[in-house]
């Protein structure tokens, strides 16, 4: 509780403004309370969004070089408060202290990219067909933009659109998970810092935090005011908010579920493949949306692998993870704990034999819902190999034939990160191309996991489709002008149209 009060006040945060009874911040660490909220009504909502419209009308009019120079002064206050922000995502989301921190990093990372971004944002000039004419594209703000995000990371999702809505010339409303409010609440501190450094040309309302649960959500898709909703979180949200902001003909961005794949071919190193599995697939405690749940090894590589896995699993530090040395942290509460042990029986009942995946008693922690890292050995790829279940399991199937390995990376319904260890360059260009992996992100020895911000990141299917962060995906948070502009003294008109008045 101590370390909680102490975190909020390095990072500048008042919580007495938000401060009730509504909405309780719980520690996966401990089961603790951390602190309780009051919730955004919808009147306030609606106030919110009301003041965030407001912003947009003053601020898609500061040249995007100069918002890019807001987007610098953040990642300077990032910068600064590194150390205090990571464990606040520490605190709340129970991910290891390095991964905290390194959630902030990318936080920074796209900050910087955004800054570089708000000099680049080109449009194209187009050869007219006409004499005397000339066409161009020009990129516009686009207005308010909703971001909904999930528990598991808590700030760093936010900040993949926030940074680039900001250089777009947008405002922001930010929905955080109703599981991890606090970290929420000391970034829009930290972002009031910056602004107060800027200057009068950052309007209020800029960026807009919501307190609140999946209603205050639904109010955000609902909204027209918003020209594009971000949602981040599971495909049963994202069919929720499609469907919703789909019926108002307004635009939605989903990064949901993922149910990712790795392959290990004959010619794999082995070293090298066995630190990716074992980090891809128990980093934040199985919870990231990339995490490795299935594994394909192939048969003459098999029995090396699998028993050199089991050995690691064993050995793996579970714990406290504010405490150096552990690598698995808590699982986010108890509903996830049950979601873990009903999948794990439903692979024993589809013949799967299991090592591990028990719950682990910790000093100090017994409220909370620590686990052992379970491998599943399957005989084939069955149902529940299907359905991503948010916790440290992965299912390990032998296979024969590298196609029939990619048939059953593309056979589930999700469709956000996959990788292969090859040495061998036509199994690796085999994976990488049409007939290959049908993720949005396909990977040569290295895991699935832990995307770099310069890449355009989400995934396919039910994964919903979005691309967030770097490459081009800035262009979904603007709105583009095809422009064509006569400067001859002739009106020749397209598709050869001719008329006398
Ligand atoms: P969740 O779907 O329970 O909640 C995510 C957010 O959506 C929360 O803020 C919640 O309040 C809001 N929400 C829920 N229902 C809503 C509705 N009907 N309308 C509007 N808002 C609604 O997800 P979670 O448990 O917090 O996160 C875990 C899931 O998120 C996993 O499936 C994971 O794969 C996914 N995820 C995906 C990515 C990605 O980039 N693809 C990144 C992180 C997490």
């Amino acid at each position: 509780m101590e370390n909680i009060k102490h975190a909020l006040n390095t990072l500048g945060v008042d919580l007495a403004r938000y401060e009730g009874s509504d909405l309780h911040s719980v520690s996966p660490i401990s089961g603790a309370t951390l602190a309780s909220l009051r919730c955004d009504t919808p009147q306030q909502v609606s106030d919110r969004i009301a003041r965030a419209h407001a912003a947009f009308a003053q601020w898609r009019m500061v040249p995007a070089p100069r918002r890019g120079e807001l987007v610098r002064l953040f990642g300077e206050e990032l910068r600064t408060h590194k150390d205090a922000l990571g464990r606040l995502v520490t605190m709340e989301a129970g991910k290891i202290l390095q991964e905290g921190w390194g959630e902030v990093q990318e936080m920074i990372d796209i900050c910087d990219f955004a800054v570089g971004l708000s000099r680049q944002l080109y449009g194209l000039t187009i050869a007219s067909e006409r004499p005397g004419h000339r066409m161009m594209e020009t990129w516009h703000p686009l207005g308010v933009v909703g971001v909904i995000s999930a528990f598991n990371f808590p700030v760093a999702v936010w900040s993949w659109n926030a940074a680039l809505a900001f250089v777009c010339g947008n405002s922001v409303v930010w929905k955080p998970s109703e599981k991890t409010p606090l970290t929420a609440i000391a970034v829009q501190s930290l972002f009031e810092k910056a602004v107060a450094r800027f200057g009068n040309d950052a309007p209020e309302g800029l960026s807009e935090l919501i307190i609140g649960g999946r209603e205050a959500g639904a109010a955000l898709v609902d909204d027209a005011r918003l020209p594009l909703v971000s949602a981040t979180g599971s495909t049963r949200m994202g069919r929720e908010v499609a469907v919703r902001c789909a019926q108002r003909l307004g635009r939605s961005l989903l990064e949901l579920g993922g149910n990712n794949a790795m392959i290990v071919a004959p010619s794999a190193d082995l070293e090298l493949a066995t630190r990716a599995i074992v980090f891809s697939a128990v980093g934040t405690a199985g919870q990231r949306c990339t995490s490795l749940r299935r594994l394909f090894v192939h048969d003459s590589v098999y029995d090396t692998l699998v028993p050199r896995l089991k050995k690691v699993y064993d050995t793996l530090p579970v714990g406290n993870p504010l405490e150096p040395g552990n690598l698995i942290g808590p699982l986010i509460d108890a509903a996830a704990f049950e979601a873990m042990q009903t999948a794990l029986d439903k692979a024993r009942m589809e013949g799967g034999k299991v090592h591990g995946g028990e719950r682990v008693s910790v000093a100090g922690c017994e409220g909370a819902y620590y686990v052992k890292p379970a491998l599943a050995e399957m005989a084939e790829q069955t149902g529940i190999m299907h359905h991503e279940t948010f916790a440290p399991i992965l299912y390990i199937v032998r296979y024969g034939k590298i196609e029939q390995a990619i048939a059953w990376n593309n056979a589930v319904p999700q469709g956000l990160s996959s990788s292969i260890f090859t040495t061998d360059v036509r199994e690796a260009e085999l994976f990488m191309s049409a007939a290959g992996s049908d993720c949005g992100i396909a990977n040569v020895n290295i895991g699935p996991s832990g995307a770099e911000i310069g890449g355009a990141f989400g995934g396919e299917k039910e994964t919903g489709g979005g691309r967030e962060s770097g490459s081009d995906a800035w262009k979904a948070y603007m709105r583009r002008a095809t422009n064509t502009i006569n400067y001859s003294h002739a009106l020749p008109l397209a598709q050869g149209i001719s008329f006398d008045i």
